[in-house]
């Protein structure tokens, strides 16, 4: 069964339609480029390992940047294909060039067509011989059909004693957002019609399953707060799967909940996202961060929205006095949101399971 999931995962990257919306991604590109050009002590004369290729470009960045050896891994065979073209038509293929002076061989790209944790069989490289690994593994909420477990693979395989990993660190991160975070606002009038009956089951459906969207920074009601962070020179691949526990406060300049209707202010879930660093534990010279928050321009990797069942209320309308307290079954508004959430590999593919339980704090 695991071996229909990664067909179809590959067959997938073998689509053009995915490398266009990651090329086409700037702030992942600069990230990336920033990294690699912008740090000519690490990059000038070091071996590269590029796992999981594409299109090749991480390796023509390394390759341009002066890398002396670059090993672009690509398991999709229509990918490995195009790459290898690419790397050609942009005089940058190692093959043919062996034979010729030692300025042609310089800083070409050898790609080979094969899973990362088989390049054994079709390459020699020798065992920690590799300075620099770059990767761009990160899923949606960093580790949705992650192929981190390929990096950290070939880290421990290839990778130099003190060798640099790029990206070398991943931090998820999360905050819990406002009414306009969620499609209520949109149903509660199309068009000068009512059709909120339907944001009802759209909650409910949320609630069940994560939805991967862009949310605007001012639907973000809390501080953010962080749930992971990964080393990834040190980590161990079972650290992927976790729980984290953590308290999130009504966010300090919030403007008010322009879209609510209901008064007060009504946390309605968490919203994740990620960065990943170009440290300069490695990116001496100049490092860089990618980062996919919402408070920072889009990526192609949105942000990851958990809705709660039931919102929670953090504040309710001062304007009028006791409103909440006069309803005796209503809650008192929460000073601070607690959750914990899990996230692990579930077994058989790709996919995460993530669990969440969110209480409200009303005191101190
Ligand atoms: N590096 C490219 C592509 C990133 S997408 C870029 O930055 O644009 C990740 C790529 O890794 C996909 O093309 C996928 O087919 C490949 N891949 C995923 N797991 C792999 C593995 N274990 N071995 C080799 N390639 C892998």
């Amino acid at each position: 069964e695991i071996k229909n999931v990664n067909e179809n995962y590959f067959g997938a990257y073998g689509s053009f339609g995915i490398h266009r919306e990651m090329l086409s991604d700037k702030v992942r590109m600069d990230a990336y480029r920033g990294a690699l050009f912008n740090n000519p002590c690490l990059m000038n004369q070091a071996s590269i390992l590029d796992v999981g290729c594409g299109t090749g470009i991480l390796s023509l960045f390394a390759a341009q940047a002066g890398a002396s050896r670059v090993i672009a891994v690509e398991a999709s065979v229509k990918m490995a294909s195009v790459a290898t073209q690419i790397a050609k038509d942009n005089g940058l293929l190692s093959e043919g060039t062996e034979k010729g002076d030692e300025k042609q061989c310089y800083g070409k790209i050898k790609v080979v067509q094969c899973m990362v944790e088989e390049l054994d069989q079709h390459i020699q490289v020798p065992p920690h011989s590799i300075d620099v690994l770059v990767s761009e593994w990160m899923g949606y909420c960093l580790l949705y059909e992650s192929m981190l477990s390929s990096v950290l693979y070939a880290r421990d395989h290839w990778l130099k004693p003190g060798g640099a990993i790029l990206p070398d660190t991943a931090t998820i991160f999360g905050a819990g957002f406002g009414r306009g975070g969620t499609s209520i606002p949109f149903w509660e009038n199309v068009y000068g019609f009512n059709m909120s009956c339907i944001s009802k089951e759209v909650v409910e459906d949320a609630s069940r399953i994560p939805i991967v969207d862009i949310v605007d920074s001012q639907d973000i009601i809390t501080e953010s707060a962080v749930l992971q962070s990964f080393d990834l020179a040190t980590m161990k691949p079972d650290e992927m799967d976790f729980t984290a526990s953590f308290e999130l406060k009504l966010r300090s300049d919030f403007q008010g909940d322009s879209t609510a209707s209901t008064s007060g202010i009504w946390c309605y879930g968490i919203v994740l996202w990620f960065e990943t660093g170009f440290t300069s534990r490695f990116c001496k010279e100049m490092p860089t961060v990618l980062s996919t928050s919402p408070y920072s321009p889009k990526t192609h990797w949105s942000q990851t929205i958990l809705t709660f069942r039931e919102p929670i209320v953090m504040q309710s309308d001062k304007s009028i006095p006791d409103s909440a307290a006069s309803v005796g079954t209503e809650e008192p508004p929460a000073v601070r949101i607690r959750s914990r959430i899990s996230i692990a590999r579930s077994s058989a593919h790709r996919s995460i399971d993530i669990s969440m339980e969110t209480t409200g704090i009303s005191m101190d």
